[in-house]
């Protein structure tokens, strides 16, 4: 079942208030502001799923707040229904041009405000299912590339503010082109699946991140890890899946699938560039590939 949604009520006057919070709460949470500021703060720290704005309100109008709103990452995304007792088409106008999914005029009619919050939180699901698949890659339902790059650059940004150690491991798995060629590609999705989860169960940290990086490579970010923790974890992650026992016949015929590993770690300063730490990290990854396979390497 769907959680509750969590709706935001703008108003500073208190019958509308009312009005509106008896009419939702049945089937949403509320949460109520009467003033601008109040509201944008209200917007940061909870992350409604909707906010109900009123235009004239004490302190900055609703549109500003409505500005305010669209201009900042964390509350961007949330819906903004007006509801107002401006009545002129160009008020309407610049609430829509402002980013608002919708206008309603006061005195409003309650079943018509229901019917719209209900179609705005609906198209919100579908949306934000849309953008969690975007970041999905399809066949081992981890994490993809571009998952991997906005939360590289999250990771890169809080490492250099706090002068924590931020550590990239790649990983690829040894002889995976003879894999295919041996066992068949539908063989080679599921052991792509099987060293993904191997991978995942194997993070035990919640800011722990993996993504498929491409083809046979996945990558992995560990935030506040030092070098030698995360070797640590690359080598528990190599031995696991040298463990599954996963058949191989190459380079002998009775070998077991192997992956290797490259690491790098940083405590990035200003002017370093995050792109640099992949670079690493794949270096050592080569340097793990010569050395033999089935080992990690770092710098
Ligand atoms: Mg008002």
């Amino acid at each position: 079942m769907q959680q509750r949604s969590n709706i935001l009520v703008v108003d500073d006057e208190p019958s509308n208030v009312q009005i509106l919070a008896e009419g939702l709460s049945d089937d949403y949470d509320i949460t109520v502001a009467k003033n601008g500021l109040e509201a944008f703060n209200n917007a940061q720290n909870f992350q409604p799923d909707l906010i109900l704005l009123d235009v004239g309100l004490p302190d900055v109008d609703g549109y500003e707040v409505c500005k305010l709103l669209k201009n900042h990452d964390a509350t961007r995304d949330i819906p903004v229904i007006f509801v107002t007792a401006r009545d002129d088409d160009d008020d309407e106008l610049t609430g829509l041009t402002l980013g608002a999914v919708d206008y309603v005029r006061k005195p409003f009619c309650m079943s018509l405000v229901k019917a719209r919050v209900s179609n705005q939180l609906e198209l919100r699901h579908k949306t934000q299912l849309l953008a969690d698949l975007a970041m999905l890659d399809g066949l081992t339902a981890i994490p993809n590339r571009r998952h991997f790059e906005v939360e590289f650059e999250k990771s890169w940004r809080f490492a250099q503010r706090k002068q924590r150690p931020l550590s990239i491991a790649i990983l690829d798995i040894d002889y995976f082109k003879q894999y295919n060629d041996i066992f068949g590609h539908l063989q080679g999705d599921k052991c792509l699946q099987t060293v993904a989860k191997k991978i995942s169960d194997s993070l035990v940290r919640p800011m722990d991140f993996v993504a498929r990086y491409g083809g046979e490579e996945f990558v992995i970010i560990l935030l506040d890890s030092d070098l030698d923790s995360t070797i640590k974890v690359a080598e528990k992650i190599r031995k696991g899946i040298e463990s599954l026992c996963l058949k191989h016949e190459y380079p002998t015929s009775n070998s077991w699938l192997t992956v290797s590993i490259g690491v790098a770690t940083i405590v990035p300063q200003q002017g370093d560039n995050h792109k640099e730490l992949l670079l690493q990290a794949d270096k050592n990854l080569y340097h793990a590939k010569s050395m033999g396979r089935n080992r990690s390497a770092q710098a």
